[in-house]
């Protein structure tokens, strides 16, 4: 069995103008697909081969890991944004974000400096604790909270090649248009 690209929830030119179809169809159609295709590649002849995303995502090392945990942090990531979305979390999520965080705006602020201070490439992470609590991550390169025990609520991927065709170096300005296009109902669901 092989891996496959995941679909996304949307066509590709729906987030525009926040997402141009031009980043979706390199972000998606090229870069997701390759990390998919170098995975597969990979794995042949491996203990890993059969093995679930996941699994290989906690127990691999090197050139398996950074293309496994690749292609799980894309379909998360990609799963995260709705044309319709933007607006607040709901329900139990609300409540948590207020509890650890103080507000929503305090949230967004702080997942925001962790997303635009993160040198070079990787991820912002909302995470969910062993404990229930709520905290915010920063991962390099391919790097996935599930190795460290947390289970991941949101993200933003801060490689360059999520908003270099649309942004250039305005990291920030990226971060800011993407809070408008997240599908609360989608992410508050995995809390
Ligand atoms: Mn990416």
């Amino acid at each position: 069995m092989s891996f496959k690209l995941p679909d996304l929830p949307y066509e590709r030119s729906d987030l525009e103008p926040r997402v141009s179809l031009r980043t979706m169809d390199f972000h998606h159609g090229k870069h997701h697909q390759t990390y998919v295709d170098n995975l597969n590649k990979q794995i042949a002849g491996t203990k890993f081969e059969g093995d679930t995303l996941e699994t290989i995502v906690t127990e691999s090392e090197g050139g398996i890991f950074n293309n496994a945990a690749q292609v799980w942090n894309h379909k998360f990531f990609f799963d995260s944004f709705s044309p319709s979305g933007g607006g607040h979390p709901q329900d139990e999520l609300a409540r948590a974000i207020e509890r650890d965080f103080g507000s929503f705006d305090k949230f967004r602020e702080e997942f925001s400096r962790a997303a635009v201070t993160l040198f070079g490439s990787g991820w912002a992470w909302l995470v969910k604790t062993s404990k229930g609590t709520l905290d915010i991550i920063q991962e390099s390169n391919a790097g996935n909270p599930i190795r460290r025990g947390f289970s991941p609520v949101f993200t933003i991927d801060v490689w360059e090649h999520a908003y270099y065709l649309d942004y250039q170096n305005r990291r920030p300005e990226y971060v800011k248009a993407l809070w408008e296009i997240v599908n609360w109902p989608l992410v508050s669901s995995r809390f």
